[in-house]
C-alpha cells in the first residue's frame, strides 16, 4: 500500500513524526508521497528521500498556502522552483491547484497563473502533477479542455468532482485518488463519482493530517489509517484494489519499484 498524499512534514507531526511512520510500515504501507505546501518546505523535503526512499516528494505551492505569499513573489518562487526540480530528487510537481474558498485572499485570476507555471513545470521537467481541487471546478475544466494534461499524467487528489464531472476527467486523462471522507457512513457523492472511474486510473491517500476516515474524525489523521479508506472503496466496487492501486500507482509516478 502507498499513500500517494500525505503532508507528514508539518508542525502537527513534529513531536511524535518517527513513531508515525512506524505505525504506517506497521500497518502494512510501503511507500509514501509528501507533497510541499510552500517554499519554505522545499529545502527540506528534498533531503527526505535520501534518509528513506520510501518517503518520496514532490514540490509546489498549494493554493491555500498564496494567500500568505505576497503576489510580487510568484514569479520568484516559480524560477526557483524550477530550478529545485533539476536537481531530480522530487517525483512530482505539486501540490498544486485551484481552491474556492481561498480566492478571497489569492483571486482566482491569480491562482491559475500560478497553477499554469506548475503545469508548464510538470511538461518542461516530464514530471506528474499533484493537484487539489476544491469548489472550483469549472475552472479546472475550463483550463484543463483548454491547456491539456501534462504528458506526464495528473492526479486530481482527494477528488470532489460529482459522478457528472467524473467522465470529462478521465477524458481529458486524470487520475484520480480519494481519502478518508468516502470512509464517512452519510458519504454518497464520493462514492458514486469513484464508480464512474476507469479501473487504471485509481489511487488512494490520506491527505494526513487532515481527512480522517471514519471512525478517526475529529482525530490527527496519519497514513496508518490507509487501510481504512481502501477498506471503503472495496465496499463501494465490491472487489479487491491493493494489488490494482499498487501498481497504478507505481505506473502514474514512473516506478518498477517503490524503494
Ligand atoms: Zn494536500
Amino acid at each position: 500500500m502507498i499513500d500517494t498524499h500525505c503532508h507528514l512534514d508539518v508542525a502537527r507531526f513534529d513531536a511524535d513524526r518517527d513513531a508515525v511512520l512506524r505505525r504506517a510500515w506497521a500497518a502494512g504501507l510501503t511507500g509514501l508521497v509528501v507533497p510541499a505546501i510552500g517554499p519554505d518546505a522545499w529545502e527540506a523535503l528534498l533531503g527526505w528521500p535520501a534518509r528513506d526512499a520510501r518517503v518520496q516528494v514532490a514540490l509546489g505551492i498549494h493554493p491555500q498556502h498564496l494567500p500568505q505569499l505576497p503576489e510580487a513573489d510568484d514569479a520568484a518562487h516559480l524560477a526557483r522552483l524550477d530550478a529545485l526540480l533539476e536537481s531530480g530528487v522530487a517525483l512530482a510537481v505539486g501540490e498544486c491547484g485551484l481552491d474556492g474558498p481561498s480566492e478571497a485572499g489569492a483571486p482566482m485570476a491569480r491562482q491559475l497563473r500560478v497553477f499554469d507555471a506548475h503545469v508548464q513545470l510538470a511538461r518542461r521537467h516530464r514530471l506528474p502533477l499533484l493537484v487539489h481541487c476544491y469548489r472550483a471546478h469549472p475552472h479546472l475544466q475550463r483550463y484543463l479542455e483548454t491547456a491539456g494534461v501534462p504528458e506526464a499524467g495528473l492526479l486530481l487528489h482527494s477528488y470532489s468532482g460529482s459522478a457528472e464531472l467524473t467522465p470529462r476527467y478521465a477524458r481529458l486523462g486524470c487520475h484520480f485518488s480519494f481519502a478518508g471522507p468516502l470512509t464517512f457512513p452519510e458519504a454518497r457523492r464520493p462514492l458514486d463519482a469513484l464508480r464512474k472511474i476507469p479501473p487504471e486510473r485509481l489511487m488512494v491517500e490520506t491527505d494526513a493530517p487532515d481527512q480522517p476516515p471514519h471512525p478517526h474524525r475529529g482525530e490527527r489523521n496519519e497514513p496508518a489509517h490507509l487501510p481504512l479508506v481502501i477498506a471503503a472503496m472495496e465496499r463501494a466496487l465490491e472487489r479487491p484494489l491493493s494489488a490494482e492501486l499498487h501498481a497504478n500507482t507505481l505506473r502514474f509516478f514512473g516506478r518498477e519499484r517503490w524503494s
